[in-house]
């Protein structure tokens, strides 16, 4: 192995956590490598699509507190990029207040607001329909606009970040997989399908596919992948604007009944707006089984919903397409993220961050990975995300 395979930190996964972790970890100086099989900038990841929400709120007040932590950063990434990432159109959430989702609880959510004193306001059915254009919605709906959420303009963030890491000389290498990690009390060896590297730390952030690496080594996460529909449906009055939306609904005997969409996108407006349903049913076996086709009945029932209660949008879908989801098998403890030190022996050098909706938290990830790698540990609190947390940490 010659100096130039050798690095203090390597990447598996050039996705938008694997671009942080790589900026991150070669502004602090570290010698770092990043490498994804499908290349940089891929559709065929959990970061599909051009839009993300992005949202302070959350029902647990430890991730709220970790979305506080993570805007300043955003703003900082913006700074340096100098572009806006995030465009504030709104987080407004409704429907029923008392419905327990994987997205969380209206209510509840409220009470973390007012406890952390973050600003929103409540809103009524009536309400709703009045400022948003919705229809026909149940009277006892409510909910609440948050106006410091809204979008995430995800392929800016990439571009934002790739350069970022490039500039403080992080090795960016697409089209290579790595096909096995061997990791001892002093480093890690990193077998692709190009050649060898050697490290002291390796960072996952790969994704759905973080078993394929950490089973053979021991044990793998406990994760659950499901191809999400994306639609794409035209706005008949053009003047018509939204926030982005979430609708909590009881669930009913087939799917979980929720929808969201996004408003006009600040940075690429169309008469086109991006809706999705949230429908965590019927896992698929892996990463590579994805179709692209989004199940047509999740399409329907999002039209179907659209048609009754949103008359601004021509329910009849434009485009759709399909993102990987990749999710803990306990949903409520939302995400992976610490050292394998209790999956796999030598574990301490594998810090690894997978599943949920971590767009929001990407600034934030990259560094916490880096912090993982270099100390060990990171001053946020991510004690309901560590790989090994029991069930009643994550509650
Ligand atoms: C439909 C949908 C809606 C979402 N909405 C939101 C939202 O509104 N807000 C939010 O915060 N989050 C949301 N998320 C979640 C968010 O998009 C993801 O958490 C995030 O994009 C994942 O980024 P990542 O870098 O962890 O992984 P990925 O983007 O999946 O990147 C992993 C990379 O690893 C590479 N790779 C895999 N195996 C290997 C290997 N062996 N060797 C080398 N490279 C490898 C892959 O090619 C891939 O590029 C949503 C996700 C979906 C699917």
């Amino acid at each position: 192995m010659t100096g130039s395979d050798l690095f203090d930190i390597v990447v598996v996964g050039g996705g938008p956590v694997g671009l942080s972790t790589g900026w991150q970890a070669a502004a602090r100086g570290r010698r770092t490598l990043v490498l994804d099989r499908h290349g940089f900038f891929n559709e065929r990841c959990g970061t599909s699509g051009a839009e993300r929400h992005w949202r302070l709120q959350y029902t647990q007040e430890d991730l709220f507190r970790l979305t506080l932590e993570a805007l300043p950063r955003w703003r900082r990434l913006e700074s340096l990029a100098e572009r806006t990432l995030i465009h504030e159109i709104g987080s407004l959430w409704f429907g029923d207040v008392d419905v327990e989702t994987n997205e969380g609880q209206i209510a509840e959510t409220m009470r973390v607001m007012d406890r952390l004193d973050v600003r929103y306001e409540a809103l009524t059915a009536r309400d709703i329909e009045r400022r948003f254009g919705f229809a026909r919605l149940p009277g006892h709906y409510a909910g609440f606009l948050q106006p410091g959420g809204g979008t995430i303009d995800v392929r800016g963030t990439l571009a934002a970040l790739y350069g970022l890491a490039q500039q403080e000389g992080c090795l960016l290498r697409g089209g290579e997989r790595v096909l096995g990690l061997e990791p001892d009390a002093d480093g890690v060896t990193v077998r692709t399908d190009r050649q060898t590297y050697r490290c002291a730390k390796v960072v996952l952030a790969n994704g759905a596919e973080v078993n394929s690496l950490l089973t053979p080594l021991g044990r793998g996460l406990d994760i659950k992948l499901y191809e999400m529909a994306l639609v794409s449906l035209r706005r008949r009055d053009q003047a018509v604007d939204f926030p982005f939306w979430f609708v909590f609904q009881q669930p009913t005997e087939e799917d979980t009944n929720l929808f969201y969409g996004f408003g006009r996108n600040p940075w690429s407006p169309s008469e086109l707006v991006r809706l999705g349903p949230v429908f965590e049913v019927d896992p698929i076996a892996g990463a590579d089984h994805t179709t692209g086709e989004p199940d047509p009945r999740h399409v329907t029932r999002l039209s179907t919903w659209v048609g009754n209660h949103l008359p601004a949008l021509d329910p009849e879908p434009v485009r759709t397409s399909t993102c990987l989801a990749v999710l803990p098998g306990d949903l409520r403890r939302q995400f992976y993220l610490g050292l394998a030190t209790d999956l796999v022996p030598d574990g301490g050098n594998i810090v690894l961050y997978s599943s949920g909706w971590g767009f929001k938290f990407v600034p934030l990830l990259g560094e916490v990975c880096v912090d993982l790698a270099l100390h060990g540990s990171t001053e946020h609190d991510i004690s309901r995300l560590a790989p090994t947390a029991t069930q009643e940490a994550a509650r």
